[in-house]
């Protein structure tokens, strides 16, 4: 009975130290897969398959609508700048929280910190295949910076979707939204059978503070006077295309469809 109990000890002790000996090696094997799969992973993102697609076009051109359709279309993720902001504020992040501290303020998130948000972004493994970018980079250092980021890993479009300013005035400032039902009328191109009555529910119709001329207009000086450099830096490396966002919306997606096509 003693015997029996020493030898059961020591077969005890032999085994957990095997079963020690097991674990460390599943524990090396699990880490040498996950090393594996991040370098697959980083692989896949230098692949030439990736593609990134910049929009530029000013407020009223209708480039996210534009952005939504393609990005469903084409299956990359459609990234922009005011939801990132957005998620990341509601998420409380630390880029986040340092992003809301310049927004209360009223002044412009420094380019440092919306590139790190952006690149934060981008380094997840859904934009793994290429992503769209709406609402930056904003300057040319921030698009500088991007192009340090995706160069030789992705080929880039950047659409540049015009529209006169007069067009952008009519549509924006001539907007009328109905305070029941928040449909949305507009004076110049899809006027209410009755004027300032909602078709739908009767609801009367207001013009929204953002859609009034004074901050159309100053939108469209602030856009004009950050894209510009833009136009010129992405002209420059080759990469823009110019569709005439003029042209009724299906126009310009046939159009936008096909330079993601040819170029992607
Ligand atoms: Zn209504």
């Amino acid at each position: 009975m003693h015997f029996d109990n020493e030898i059961s000890i020591s077969s005890l002790l032999n085994f957990s130290r095997n079963a020690f000996q097991t674990s460390i090696k599943i524990f090396i094997i699990g880490i040498l897969f996950v090393m594996t799969s991040i370098s697959a992973n980083q692989n896949n993102i230098n692949s030439s398959e990736k593609t990134v697609v910049i929009m530029l076009g000013p407020p009223g051109s209708g480039k996210g609508t534009q952005a939504v359709k393609l990005t469903r279309e084409v299956g990359i993720p459609h990234i922009s700048t005011g939801d990132l902001f957005r998620e990341n504020i509601a998420n409380g992040t630390e880029l986040g929280k340092q992003a809301k501290t310049y927004m209360d303020a009223g002044k412009l998130v420094p380019d440092q910190l919306v590139l790190d948000m952006l690149f934060d972004r981008i380094s997840r493994v859904d934009c793994a295949n290429g992503f769209l970018l709406d609402g930056s980079p904003r300057t040319v250092p921030q698009a500088e910076a991007l192009d340090n980021k995706i160069e030789g890993k992705a080929k880039l479009i950047v659409i540049n979707l015009s529209a006169s300013d007069a067009l952008i005035e009519k549509r924006i400032e001539g907007r009328r939204t109905c305070k029941s039902c928040a449909e949305i009328f507009n004076i110049y191109f899809s006027p209410p059978k009755i004027q300032g009555q909602c078709d739908r529910c009767q609801g009367e119709l207001y013009q929204r503070p953002d859609d009034s001329a004074a901050v159309v207009q100053e939108r469209l000086r602030v856009y004009n006077a950050q894209t510009k450099p833009l136009i010129s830096h992405y002209t420059d490396k080759g990469v823009l295309v110019t569709i005439d966002g003029e042209s009724p919306p299906e126009t310009v997606y046939q159009h936008l469809i096909k330079v993601y096509k040819k170029q992607g």
